[in-house]
């Protein structure tokens, strides 16, 4: 089958390389398409983990060899798989810290060599571990739909993080794929969401997707400080938005979807006392930012992660993705074929007006 290969950093082939073998307890799945995630592309772009490998684990596909022991899924079920699940039952996942779980680091989908999610191939095989995760595909909704199932996972896992009250006022800063799904799921809970971005088309789409504001952090100054001389034009722009719109009491919270630290920085400040900051793109290790500790220990401003999915959440992502009330296909503008995998993912790490999620595969 045609696979494309991991080989080294920036380094990407399409081969020949054998179909996965099935065993008794596991599936062998025709993917249709996979999505293009960030998490990939970083590992791809600086190398940060041993070639070669298959990646992809946005995958949904047709389900074409059943192991002779599994009786829930039959050849010809039109499945999304999810590469992680916990077990369940060891120190971490007691406590709920499910992407910290031994089980959970390890990635049971496979195209070849070392389990990499392998959605960039033409088959899977699914391993016994991660079968609780398959979720079969309604008839009425797509492929694709399915392979959205795992990033809305991830922010529907982060959202939870957050202790909000409905009514509530946050900043989603970011309006990519997953930015707006934040903005959307955020919408559904009875939210007002402020959604910042520097493209006015994903702007747009923010409003759609729910949000009572979407402002570019660049607009102009409404109300600059009078007297003052030196200011940052950004950040008072948006911190005289926040304080009118929240009466001056400040966000309730602030969900940071752009790698970027001086919008952290100015999250930390716009959310109010006992606010929380949630990182969700800052995923590359070692970087270090400054920080006034004090707005955490006295104003009580909680600065929290998330990443990854919660494999405990799966129902209630179906649902969402499937109803359409978190309608994915509008996130979806670029489909390439898998031999174009390559190509896919350079879109996908340069934003334009008119990108948002890529997906590989012709399903
Ligand atoms: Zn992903
Ligand atoms: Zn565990």
């Amino acid at each position: 089958m045609r696979a494309v290969v991991y080989r080294g950093a920036n380094d990407l082939r399409l081969e020949t390389v054998p179909v996965p073998r099935a065993g008794p307890n596991e599936l062998l799945v025709k993917v249709a398409v996979c999505g293009v995630c960030p998490t990939d592309i970083k590992k791809i772009r600086y190398g940060t983990v041993p070639p070669p490998r298959i990646f992809g684990h946005e995958t949904a596909g047709t389900v074409v060899r059943v192991g002779a022991r599994i009786r829930k899924f039959r050849v010809g079920d039109r499945v999304a798989l999810h590469h992680h699940v916990p077990c369940l039952s060891c120190h971490a996942c007691r406590h709920r810290a499910f992407a910290q779980c031994a089980q959970y680091k390890r990635t049971g989908i496979t195209a070849g060599f070392e389990p990499a999610g392998g959605g960039y191939a033409e088959f899977v095989r699914v391993l016994p571990f991660v079968l609780p995760g398959v979720v079969k595909i309604p008839a009425r909704n797509s492929f694709l739909e399915g392979a959205m199932l795992e990033p809305v996972n991830t922010v529907l896992k982060a959202v939870k993080r957050l202790s909000l009250l409905r009514g509530d006022t946050l900043l989603v800063a970011g309006q990519g794929p997953i930015g707006l799904m934040f903005t959307r799921l955020l919408a559904l809970r009875g939210m007002n969401v402020l959604a910042t971005d520097l493209l006015q088309s994903r702007l747009e789409l923010a409003t759609e997707f729910g949000a009572k504001w979407a402002v570019s952090p660049k607009s102009k100054v409404q109300s600059p400080k009078p007297g003052a001389k030196r200011f940052d034009v950004r950040c008072s722009a948006l911190s005289a938005f926040v304080l009118r719109v929240t009466r001056g009491r400040g966000l309730d919270a602030a969900v940071i979807a752009v790698p970027s630290d001086a919008v952290v920085r100015e999250a930390q400040q716009l959310v109010r006392g006992g606010g929380q900051v949630l990182l969700f793109s800052h995923t590359r290790r070692g970087d270090q930012a400054a920080l006034d500790l004090a707005s955490i220990c006295v104003d009580e401003k909680d600065l929290l992660g998330s990443y990854s999915a919660d494999f405990t959440l799966q129902r209630e992502v179906a649902r969402l993705v499937f109803s359409r009330k978190l309608d994915v296909r509008r996130l979806v503008t670029h489909q390439f074929p898998l031999e174009q995998t390559a190509a896919a993912i350079n879109k996908a790490s340069h934003p334009a007006i008119d990108s948002l999620k890529m997906v590989v595969g012709s399903g």
